[in-house]
C-alpha cells in the first residue's frame, strides 16, 4: 500500500510538473499576443493619421484657392472635366461601376453619364 501511495504521489507531481509547463508557455503566448496587439494598436494609429493627412491633401486639391467666387456651373464643370480624364485614363466613372477599370471596353453607363453632364 505504501509503494502504490507513493507511486501515486510521484504520478501527480509529474502531472504537476507538465501543468505548469504548459501554465508558462501559455503565459508566454499571452504576453507574446499582448506585445503583438499593442504594436498593431500603434501602427493602426499612425495608418489613421496617415490616412487623415492624405484625405485633408485631397480636400486642399479640391478647393483651389481664389476659385471661391466664381459661379457654380464653373466648378462643375471643373468636376466634368475631372471625371472625362478618368474616363479617358481607362477607369468608369459611372454609378455601376465607378473607379474601377474599364479594361479597355467603352461603357455606355459611362458616355451617357458623361453626356448628361455636359448638357
Ligand atoms: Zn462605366
Amino acid at each position: 500500500m505504501d509503494r502504490n501511495f507513493l507511486d501515486k504521489v510521484m504520478e501527480f507531481g509529474q502531472h504537476l510538473e507538465s501543468a505548469n509547463r504548459q501554465y508558462a508557455e501559455l503565459k508566454e503566448s499571452v504576453a507574446q499576443m499582448m506585445e503583438e496587439n499593442h504594436a498593431l494598436q500603434i501602427e493602426n494609429h499612425h495608418l489613421r493619421n496617415r490616412l487623415e493627412e492624405i484625405e485633408k491633401q485631397l480636400e486642399d486639391k479640391g478647393r483651389k484657392p481664389g476659385k471661391k467666387h466664381q459661379p457654380k456651373s464653373a466648378e462643375i464643370g471643373e468636376g466634368h472635366d475631372n471625371l472625362a480624364r478618368l474616363y479617358n485614363e481607362g477607369f468608369h466613372v459611372c454609378n455601376v461601376h465607378f473607379g474601377s477599370s474599364r479594361k479597355g471596353e467603352d461603357c455606355l453607363f459611362c458616355l451617357s453619364f458623361l453626356n448628361k453632364q455636359n448638357g
